[in-house]
């Protein structure tokens, strides 16, 4: 059992894992509509039950906010959330089809569902592109799942080509339907760690979870019962895998895309770099700036944080103001600290 330092196990991975563990998948969640209302269910009530697209956290209107997007962050695949995506089937097929077009074959493709999609509407999937779907059956057909339509959907899909897997919050361990159906169709099964969010804080609580510890939203208890469960293809995505290093990772992506010459990316991967306001390119050039050290847009001049903080004083005695910003790299990302000198 692999283990890494974010919380998380496996002993397998599956693609669409692999490419969020380095950043580089992008998420696209295709509508806030699902009807399921699951009491664990994360979504922010900004989208639940609302039919709005986004890209990572970019609004999509037209079809090249998702792309910029997907360029923006150098993305190598798509998992495709929501929701429930497949209530939006002829979307969800049309942006697979944008997403292959122009990124190509290789541009991975995940989707989530909590339905139980038939042969058809899986065909349809995997003609579009699909590489990989992930079940989400509802808590209470677990135990039985062998004798539900997800059981008939599961090994559809797996005959389609398509690489099959549940994924499921970590809440309960009688798991033994759920692991041998994965296992007569080789699929694998990714337990998520159960998180408090704004939106089921109240539902985990009144079923007695409770916060591992005041820095984390993780559930206690969950963690557990993933952990005691013995199946080869099995992965445990921690709560702080996906605050912490998935989020970081994705932002480094984005910052090594966007980052201009002068800007310094952080370990974080946020953009440092000098802001001056202020009539002064000439003082600049004289101090043996190149023209690529810094940009100037309407009477404002950014550079590398160290020419701002090196001529900081010579630029006061001229009447600038002088700071250095740490930001995120997205698109009119925001400050996450300003100093002045
Ligand atoms: S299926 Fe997913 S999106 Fe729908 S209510 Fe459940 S957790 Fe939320």
């Amino acid at each position: 059992m692999e283990k890494d330092n974010s919380g998380s196990f496996f002993n397998f991975l599956p693609e669409g894992c692999r490419l969020c563990y380095k950043g580089a998948k992008m998420v696209l969640f295709v509508t806030g509509i699902c009807g399921k209302n699951c009491f664990y269910c994360p979504v922010s009530n900004e989208r639940r039950e609302k039919d709005i697209i986004f890209a990572n956290e970019r609004p999509v209107k037209r079809d090249e906010d998702l792309l910029e997007e997907a360029i923006s962050m150098d993305a190598l695949g798509t998992g495709i959330t929501g929701g429930e995506p497949l209530l939006r089937l002829e979307r969800v097929i049309r942006y697979i089809k944008l997403l292959k077009n122009k990124f190509g074959k290789m541009h991975h493709i995940h989707l989530y569902t909590s339905l139980a999609p038939n042969r058809g509407i899986l065909e349809s999937l995997r003609k579009a592109g699909l590489d990989e779907i992930r079940f989400h059956p509802p808590q209470n057909m677990l135990p039985t799942i062998g004798r539900t339509y997800y059981s008939v959907s599961i090994k559809e899909a797996k005959k389609l080509g398509l690489c099959t897997g549940v994924e499921i919050p970590a809440i309960s361990n009688d798991l033994n339907g759920v692991i041998s159906l994965l296992k007569e169709v080789d699929g694998f099964l990714n337990l998520n760690e159960l998180e408090f969010s704004e939106t089921n804080f109240a539902e985990l609580k009144k079923r007695g979870y409770v916060p591992v510890d005041d820095t984390s939203c993780a559930a206690s208890g969950s963690k557990e019962v993933a952990g005691s469960l013995d199946y080869g293809k099995l992965h445990f995505c921690s709560s702080r895998f996906k605050d912490a290093v998935q989020l970081r990772e994705r932002l480094k992506r984005t910052a090594k895309k966007s980052a201009r010459y002068f800007d310094e990316i952080t370990d974080d991967g946020t953009l440092v770099y000098g802001v001056i306001e202020g009539n002064c390119v000439n003082l600049l050039k004289e101090a043996g700036a190149q023209e690529e050290m810094f940009e100037y847009k309407n009477g404002i001049v950014n550079t590398a944080w160290w020419i701002a903080r090196d001529l900081a004083a010579e630029l006061k005695k001229i009447g600038c103001k002088v700071s250095v910003i740490e930001r995120y790299p997205t698109k009119n990302g925001i400050i996450v600290e300003m100093t002045p000198f």
